[in-house]
């Protein structure tokens, strides 16, 4: 199999010495719901895990939950609800939504607030290796002591500081030494929860936690770390900075994983513009079979704009009922559908940067065809065993579903 690796900017064949994949993806930060931007990135991870596994490959996978965050605080407030309160509420709310389009769950899934003890040995030892400076109780990353920083992101230093402006970065921060410079522990804000640590009561920074959270569950070296495509600068590039000269491994990551914005009316899906498409909301009308399939028939590399989302998703529920017939036709004593052409192509879709556009109009073939041969008596059986296999992977359950909202409860 082959996939783009965004620090090379290649296709690399994916290979595993000891045949397990440890993989990490990034996941949201509980203060809002679920939308469709947010459930293509974890549908295409779902996938890649899927299709690893079908490869024979294992796999141990860790999400994350940032529980506390800038975000969070500021939500909680508005809206009048302790920020612990909010992070769980919002976090059921996810998982609820995961659930419903058969996303997997992580082997692990640690919280920010939980892993205080193993960020800040992270802290203590960039300190110690002179890669941080502490000032008045706050502590950051010293980017220039750290001459590959920035490798991932393919950028010059203008247009990472603009970026990192644009996504949080608080360039006027008096206790900096250079305004790209990132915090890794910040010190207490009154009202703020804190946390005690040597520099005294603070809480963590965003980018630090991922590194704490992914050392501790899979070690110091992951294999594929993915996430949506807005985080690979700043935090991905933070995390590997972090990581790498913490541990003194490299690279941290050896095939990053990133997959791109879904769109709507022309901007960017996301809470700040408002135009959003909530899984939650679909989940009413539509199966989570047609929502996979919608979300699958774009590569997981491709800008796309939901805009005509009903119309796509109205296509794939009928795609999904065509199947489920092929599966359910009777067949005959005939001569047997030969099945080896349609799992070639599904493979070779698959292994080409896992087109799943593709692999889908395969699966597509090979339905019409059992429809074909079972109506002139042939034998399907082998074909639909194939069908369902092969469905599977790209986590399709093809069966009854029950459809209705996610979320039991009071969303305040
Ligand atoms: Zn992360």
């Amino acid at each position: 199999m082959y996939l783009y690796n965004t620090l090379s900017q290649r296709l690399e064949p994916v290979t595993s010495e000891d045949g397990v994949f440890r993989m990490y993806v990034c996941g949201v930060t509980p203060y809002d719901t679920t939308h469709l931007g947010h459930a293509f990135t974890f549908v295409c991870f779902d996938v890649l895990v899927r299709y690893l596994e079908f490869l024979g490959y294992r796999t141990i996978t860790v999400q994350n939950v940032t529980d506390i965050d800038d975000d969070i605080l500021k939500r909680a407030k508005e809206i009048g609800v302790a920020w612990d309160e909010l992070a769980r509420r919002e976090t059921a709310n996810y998982l609820a939504d995961m659930k419903a389009i058969n996303v997997r769950p992580p082997d692990h899934y640690p919280h920010a607030t939980q892993e205080i003890s193993k960020i800040l040995e992270l802290v203590t030892v960039l300190l110690e290796k002179g890669y941080a400076y502490e000032r008045n109780g706050s502590v950051y990353y010293d980017i220039h002591r750290d001459p590959g920083f920035g490798e991932l992101g393919h950028m010059d230093y203008p247009e990472m500081l603009r970026t990192a402006n644009e996504r949080g970065n608080l360039p006027d921060d008096p206790n900096k030494r250079d305004p790209l410079d990132f915090v890794l522990w910040q010190a207490a804000k009154p009202g703020e929860p804190t946390w005690d640590s040597p520099w005294g009561p603070g809480r963590p920074g965003w980018h630090i936690e991922c590194s704490a959270m992914s050392m501790r569950y899979l070690g110091p070296q992951i294999d594929i770390h993915s996430g949506g495509a807005d985080l690979i600068f700043p935090h991905h590039t933070c995390e590997i900075a972090q990581s790498e000269h913490y541990s003194g491994i490299t690279p941290f990551v050896r095939y990053w994983f990133h997959v791109e914005m879904v769109m709507l009316r022309g901007e960017k899906m996301s809470k700040s513009l408002g135009n959003m498409l909530f899984i939650n909301d679909l989940i009413g009308t539509y199966s989570a079979d047609a929502i996979r399939l919608y979300l699958l028939s774009h590569h997981y590399r491709e800008v796309w704009d939901a805009d005509s989302a009903d119309t796509h998703l109205t296509a794939a529920e009928d795609m999904r009922m065509r199947w489920r017939s092929a599966l359910a036709a009777a067949g005959g004593s005939g001569e047997a559908l030969n099945v080896l052409p349609y799992e070639a192509m599904f493979g070779e879709a698959m292994d080409d940067d896992l087109d799943t556009k593709r692999a889908i109009d395969h699966l597509d073939e090979l339905a019409d065809a059992i429809l074909d041969t079972a109506h002139s008596g042939g034998d399907v059986h082998r074909a639909q065993i194939a069908l369902r296999t092969l469905a599977d992977v790209l986590g399709l359950r093809l069966d009854d579903e029950n459809f209705g909202s996610t979320h039991s409860f009071d969303k305040g």
